[in-house]
C-alpha cells in the first residue's frame, strides 16, 4: 500500500498509541511530520573502529561485548557514575557514564553494543583510555539488519522512552511505503537552478544516505540532499516574510500624535528613573515610526537588564494618549504578572487602567477583565499567550509589544496584529528581544522588521562577579549564600529541569528540601517550577519580590525577564548542563541593583570541553554579543540557534547561523518569487503545494 504524507503517524508499524501520543507532543501526527524528525548525526557503521586503535581525544564509533558493568554512587547520595567494560577482537576498553545511575541493571554481559562516544585519557592512570559518555546502543532484543548495520547510520534524538533505534525504523518503514511522487514545493526552475535534488529523494537520502556519502559532509549537514531540505525551510520561511510585508505595506495605521506636550509630558511623568541615552534614542525611533500611517514593525534588542521593559510602556503610553488601547505580550505567566505589577505601579499615579490577562484567572475573574477589554475600559492589557484566544476582543487596539520574542512564534504574533486589524487599521508593533544576534543575521532572521538597540546598561550596577566551583565545594558556596541573606540580600538556587519532566523536578524538589531542612533551617526558602499552577507561581514570586523568601529556589522558569533587584546570588547546580544563551539569561536575573552581585557556577571536576568553554566564557565575560560570538563558534546543540530557537521559528534541519549562505540564498528567491510580477503564476503553484505543515503555521496559502 502506497501511503500520502498527510496519513497519520499510527499507521506506522511500530507506532502504538503510546509512542503516538509521545510524538504528539513533539508536535508529530502526519507522516509528513515524522519524515521531518531529521538524524542530528549519522554513523559509520560500514567501517568500525577497531578498540586497539583508539587515541585520546578521538571520537569513535565502536562495535562491542558488555562485559561488566556497575554504578558507584557520588559524594551526597547522588548522581551515580556507571563504570562499563566492553571488549572486541582487538582489546578491551573502560567508559565512563556521569549521571549514569538508570544505566544500572539495563546492560547485560555478553550484550552487543554500539558505542560511539569521545575517548580520554583517565587522569588518575594516564595510562588508561576510557570513553567518557558514550551514546549506546544495545543490539540484542529486536533483531539487527540491514537498517542499523552495514551501512550510515542516522542517528535521531530520542522522542522520551521512544529511542533512536525505533525511530529509526519507524522512519525506514515510512520510507519503504512512501508514494513515489510526493509533491515538491520548490519551483521547478530553481531545483534545476540550484541542482537540487527532489524533496522525496532528499528525504530518503536525508534519513538513510548511500554507503559512498562522505559522513563528514552528512554531519556537517552539507549533503545535497541535507542542503535542499535546508533550503527549502529558508525559502518558506522568507515567503512567509516576504509575503507578511507585503500584506503589512498594504495597511493602514493610525497615525498618532508623539510631539504634542501632552503626550511629552504624559512620558515624563511616568518615568520613575532618568532614562539611559540608549533608551531616549530608541524611544525616538519608535516615536517617529507610531507618527506615520503605517503600521510600525519593529524590533528592540537589547541585553539583559539593559531596561526593555519602560521603552515598551513608554510607547503604551503614548497610544493611550491616542484614545488607543496598547498590548503587552509575554512568553510566562511570571513574567506576565512581574510586567502587570510593574506597570501598574508605573502608571496607575497617571490615571491609567492596566489588565492582567492569564489562563490561571479564575473563570469570573477572566470573563470581567475580557468585557474591559471589550469595552475599552481596560487601556494597557498585559498578559500571555491567552491574549490571543478567540475569544479576547479589543475595543480599539493601537499598539502591541511582545516581549522575549525568541519564545514566540511569527503566527502568534500575527494573531495578535489580527485583533487590532479587525477594526480597519492594523496595530504598531514592537518586539523585544535580549537574544543578541548579529545584527545583520537579525535582519536576515526578522527580515521584515526594523531594528533598534539598546547598546547601554542604566547607570549604577557593579558589575557581576561570576566564578565556578565544584560540588565538594557547596558547603561553602551555602556559606557564601547566608552571609548575603544575613546582609539582606536574596539569592537563586537554579536547578537543570529543563523539560520539566517528572524525574528531573524530583531531582529539583529534594534539593529543595534538602536545603531547607538541614541547610538553611532558619531562612525561608521557596520553590517555583513550571509544574505548580498560576496562582501557587504567583504565591512564591510575591513573597520572593517582598523578601519573606530568601532563597529561591528554580528550575530555569525563571530564565527569562524576571526582575527583582534585591536578588545578588545566583547559584546555577549542574552548570555544564546548560546551554550559554541559558547561563546568560538566567545570570541576568541578577546585578540589577547598584549592590555588586555574583553568580556562582556548580559544575563536576570532569566535563566536555564543550561544557569548560562555556563555563569560561561566562566567567570572563558579562557581554551578551561577546557571548553569542562565543557560543557560535561552540556551537553545540540547543545553543542559540540550536533547537529552541530554530525550532521556534519552524526549523528541523536549517541552522540560521551555520546555514548562512544559504539563507542569504533562499532568502533572495524567496522575495524574488514573492516580489516580482513575472512569478506571479509560480508563487501561486508554491502556495497550493506548501507542505501541510507550512499551511498550518504560517498560513501562508491565507495571506497570498
Ligand atoms: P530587560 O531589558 O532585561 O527587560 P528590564 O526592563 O527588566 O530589563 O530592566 C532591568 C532593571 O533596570 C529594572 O529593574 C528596571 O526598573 C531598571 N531600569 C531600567 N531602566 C533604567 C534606568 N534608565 N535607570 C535605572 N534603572 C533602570
Ligand atoms: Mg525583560
Amino acid at each position: 500500500m502506497s501511503i500520502s504524507l498527510q496519513t497519520d503517524v499510527r499507521m506506522v508499524k511500530g507506532v502504538g498509541p503510546q509512542r503516538a501520543e509521545l510524538l504528539a507532543k513533539r508536535g508529530i501526527f502526519t507522516l509528513e511530520d515524522l519524515l521531518n524528525y531529521l538524524p542530528f548525526r549519522y554513523e559509520d557503521r560500514i567501517h568500525f573502529s577497531k578498540i586497539k586503535d583508539v587515541q585520546p581525544n578521538g571520537t569513535y564509533t565502536l562495535r562491542a561485548r558488555v562485559m561488566s558493568g556497575q554504578a558507584v554512587r557520588g559524594m551526597y547520595g547522588r548522581d551515580a557514575i556507571y563504570h562499563l567494560l566492553v571488549q572486541d577482537d582487538s582489546g578491551s576498553l573502560p567508559c565512563k557514564f556521569f549521571h549514569g545511575g538508570y544505566l544500572e541493571g539495563r546492560l547485560k554481559p555478553g550484550q552487543q553494543l554500539i558505542l560511539h562516544g569521545k575517548v580520554e585519557i583517565d587522569k588518575l592512570r594516564p595510562a588508561r583510555r576510557e570513553m567518557i559518555n558514550p551514546q549506546i546502543e544495545v543490539l540484542t532484543g529486536e533483531e539487527v539488519d540491514s537498517v542499523e548495520m552495514g551501512r550510515i547510520v542516522p542517528i535521531y534524538e530520542a522522542v522520551g522512552t521512544f529511542g533512536t533505534r525505533p525511530i529509526r525504523r519507524a522512519i525506514y518503514a515510512t520510507l519503504q511505503n512512501l508514494d513515489s511522487n510526493i509533491p515538491d514545493v520548490l519551483p521547478p526552475a530553481l531545483l534545476q537552478q540550484l541542482h537540487y535534488p527532489s524533496r522525496r529523494d532528499a528525504l530518503i537520502h536525508t534519513h538513510f544516505p548511500d554507503a559512498g556519502e562522505s559522513l563528514e559532509a552528512l554531519n556537517l549537514f552539507r549533503s545535497p540532499a541535507q542542503q535542499r531540505l535546508i533550503f527549502e525551510e529558508f525559502f518558506l520561511y522568507q515567503l512567509s516574510l516576504a509575503l507578511g510585508r507585503r500584506a503589512v505595506r498594504k495597511e493602514n495605521a493610525l497615525a498618532f500624535r508623539v510631539r504634542e506636550d501632552k503626550v511629552r509630558e504624559a512620558l515624563k511623568r511616568i518615568l520613575p528613573f532618568k532614562p539611559t541615552n540608549a533608551q531616549k534614542r530608541v524611544l525616538a525611533e519608535i516615536a517617529t515610526d507610531l507618527e506615520k500611517p503605517v503600521p510600525m514593525n519593529r524590533l528592540l534588542q537589547g541585553d539583559v537588564g539593559s531596561g526593555k521593559t519602560i521603552v515598551a510602556l513608554q510607547a503604551a503610553v503614548i497610544a493611550i494618549e491616542n484614545a488607543c488601547q496598547a498590548a503587552l505580550m509575554a512568553p510566562t505567566e511570571i513574567l506576565a504578572v512581574q510586567h502587570f505589577l510593574s506597570a501598574r505601579r508605573i502608571l496607575a499615579p497617571g490615571g491609567y487602567t492596566v489588565e492582567l490577562l492569564i489562563s490561571g484567572l479564575k473563570p469570573s475573574e477572566k470573563t470581567a477583565a475580557r468585557e474591559r477589554i471589550r469595552s475599552g475600559e481596560a487601556q494597557l492589557v498585559i498578559g500571555t499567550h491567552a491574549l490571543i484566544e478567540e475569544d479576547v476582543e479589543f475595543n480599539r487596539l493601537g499598539f502591541v509589544a511582545i516581549d522575549e520574542q525568541h519564545r514566540f512564534g511569527v503566527l502568534q504574533r500575527k494573531r495578535l496584529m489580527d485583533k487590532a486589524a479587525r477594526h480597519g487599521n492594523a496595530p504598531h508593533v514592537l518586539v523585544l528581544t535580549a537574544t543578541p544576534i548579529p545584527r545583520t543575521l537579525s535582519l536576515t532572521l526578522y527580515g521584515d522588521l526594523e531594528v533598534s538597540v539598546l547598546d547601554e546598561l542604566p547607570p549604577g550596577r557593579t558589575p557581576i562577579e561570576t566564578r565556578t566551583t565544584t560540588e565538594q565545594h557547596l558547603p561553602g558556596v551555602w556559606e557564601f549564600l547566608r552571609r548575603e541573606v544575613a546582609a539582606g540580600h536574596q539569592g537563586y538556587v537554579v536547578y537543570p529541569v529543563i523539560e520539566e519532566s517528572k524525574l528531573e523536578l524530583k531531582a529539583a524538589i529534594e534539593e529543595y528540601e534538602r536545603l531547607s531542612k538541614a541547610v538553611f533551617p532558619k531562612l525561608k526558602l521557596g520553590l517555583l517550577h513550571g509544574r505548580l499552577s498560576s496562582q501557587e507561581k504567583e504565591d512564591v514570586m510575591q513573597k520572593f519580590r517582598h523578601n519573606e523568601i530568601q532563597i529561591l529556589v528554580a528550575t530555569t522558569v525563571v530564565e527569562v525577564g524576571v526582575d527583582v533587584p534585591n536578588a545578588t546570588v545566583m547559584i546555577i547546580e549542574h552548570a555544564e548542563r546548560f546551554g550559554l544563551a541559558q547561563l546568560h539569561q538566567l545570570r541576568g536575573r541578577i546585578g540589577r541593583g547598584a549592590q555588586p552581585s555574583h553568580c556562582i557556577l556548580v559544575a563536576p571536576g570532569r566535563m566536555s570541553e564543550d561544557a569548560r568553554a562555556r563555563l569560561e566564557t561566562m566567567v570572563r565575560t558579562t557581554d551578551g554579543f561577546e557571548i553569542a560570538e562565543t557560543d557560535l563558534q561552540l556551537r553545540g546543540p540547543g545553543e542559540f540557534f540550536g533547537t529552541r530557537q530554530s525550532g521556534q521559528l519552524g526549523f528541523h534541519v536549517a541552522n540560521p547561523l551555520r546555514d548562512r549562505e544559504l539563507l542569504e540564498l533562499a532568502r533572495k528567491e524567496a522575495f524574488a518569487l514573492a516580489e516580482q510580477p513575472a512569478q506571479k503564476e509560480a508563487l501561486q503553484r508554491v502556495l497550493r503545494l506548501l507542505p501541510g505543515e507550512w499551511q498550518r503555521r504560517y498560513h501562508l496559502a491565507r495571506v497570498g
